[in-house]
């Protein structure tokens, strides 16, 4: 799965992206196709499919990705912003190396749709 994910080759720098933040556990970039003045993805570096597969052993990157979300948009000072999660294709999950969307810059409507 590694070897052909877009996400780790993102995270191993052997694919370019426009990288935001990084620490030693998530990397964040520029969405490829912004829905907003902001839109930010924010990664593990070590793979992971979808929320389902987080669990009690790695769960912690939970913590750390929307940690790294609150650091950008803090710095980037939205005013609010909003985080998403696809999980599986029924939710829109396209990409299968779980991440987090950070989305500010404009209004968002509830419900999502
Ligand atoms: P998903 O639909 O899986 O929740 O989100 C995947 C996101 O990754 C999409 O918003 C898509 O625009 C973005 N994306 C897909 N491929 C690339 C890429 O190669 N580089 C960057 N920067 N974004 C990408
Ligand atoms: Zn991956």
């Amino acid at each position: 799965m590694t070897g052909s994910c877009i996400f780790c080759k993102i995270a191993a720098k052997e694919i370019p992206s426009d990288i935001v933040f990084e620490n030693a556990d998530v990397i964040a970039f520029k969405d490829l196709s912004p829905q907003a003045p902001t839109h930010i993805l924010i990664i593990p570096k070590t793979h992971i499919s979808t929320t389902e597969d987080i669990n009690d052993s790695n769960s912690n990157i939970a913590g750390r990705m929307i940690f790294a979300a609150s650091e950008i948009a803090k710095g980037l000072k939205l005013e609010g912003y909003r985080l998403v999660f696809n999980c599986n294709e029924i939710a829109g999950q396209t990409v299968f190396h779980v991440h987090c969307h950070l989305l500010g810059g404009r209004n968002f409507g509830w419900p999502p749709g």
